[in-house]
């Protein structure tokens, strides 16, 4: 039995100050609701260190949104695994498509840094999904699976890594998957990441859903079989949407 994950990414949203009335809010409720699944939320960088520290009491995570894969040096601009994991990190989004599209990240740099992350003792949320060009040309198994593959090259050990599938077309836009298109990628992703492995590694990979999940529409993505929890962006930014779609996850 996987338990489900939800996390919050808050993007480049909230001053420190923000963040922590935030935090508290989310730390409060999701420490004492009986929530049972796991809790994670990513705040920018200058804001992780104070929001670890008003959240640590209540087993809510906190999730960085990008790393570096070198450990320190002339790199203007970027922050190490070993930053991360100082200021209280316990997860790292990694290969985000904003940052696929906006900054250039390839499957190449993802798996850098996904690697980095794993050995720095950070657990992994890797972000694969395809673009609305992508999927009419009919190439989103294609293009989920190279990112997939290419992203976990390398890699022997995924126990401490999660997957997010992101369809590009869904993130922000208010356009969400169906649950049908959705779990027919997850169980795609699944069933890949048993050829990589084996089976039970598989069995036990969680993979989240996200783009556009809503309090109305998270029950019922996560119903679905292979579908275990949500990234939440915009839904993640008020306490009382990203609660109800944790209490949707169990
Ligand atoms: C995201 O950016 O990871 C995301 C899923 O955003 P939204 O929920 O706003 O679509």
């Amino acid at each position: 039995m996987r338990r489900k994950i939800v996390v919050g990414n808050w993007k480049m949203n909230n001053t420190i100050a923000e963040s922590i009335e935030l935090a508290t809010e989310i730390a409060e409720k999701a420490g004492s609701d009986g929530v049972t699944c796991e809790v994670g939320i990513a705040p920018a960088f200058p804001a992780l260190y104070e929001v670890g520290k008003v959240i640590e009491w209540s087993g809510v995570k906190l999730a960085a949104q990008n790393c570096h894969y070198e450990n320190d040096g002339a790199f203007t601009g970027e922050v190490s695994t070993r930053m991360l994991a100082a200021a209280g990190c316990n997860y790292v989004i990694i290969g985000h498509s904003e940052r696929r599209q906006l900054f250039g990240e390839t499957n190449a740099t993802v798996n850098l840094k996904v690697k980095k992350a794993l050995a720095e003792g950070l657990r992994v949320i890797l972000c694969v999904g395809e673009t609305l060009d992508e999927r009419e040309r009919g190439v989103t198994g294609e293009i989920v699976t190279a990112q997939v593959v290419e992203g976990l090259a390398d890699v022997s050990d995924i126990s401490n890594l999660v997957i997010a599938y992101e369809p590009v077309w869904a993130i922000g836009t208010g356009k969400t998957a169906t649950k049908e298109q959705a779990q027919e990628v997850h169980a795609m992703i699944r069933a890949r990441v048993a050829k990589l492995y084996d089976q039970k590694t598989a069995d036990h990979l969680r993979i989240q859903y996200g783009g556009s999940v809503k309090p109305s529409n998270a029950v019922e993505l996560f119903a679905m079989p292979d579908i275990d929890g949500g990234l939440i962006g915009g839904a993640s930014l008020k306490a009382d949407d990203f609660m109800a779609i944790v209490e949707a996850a169990g």
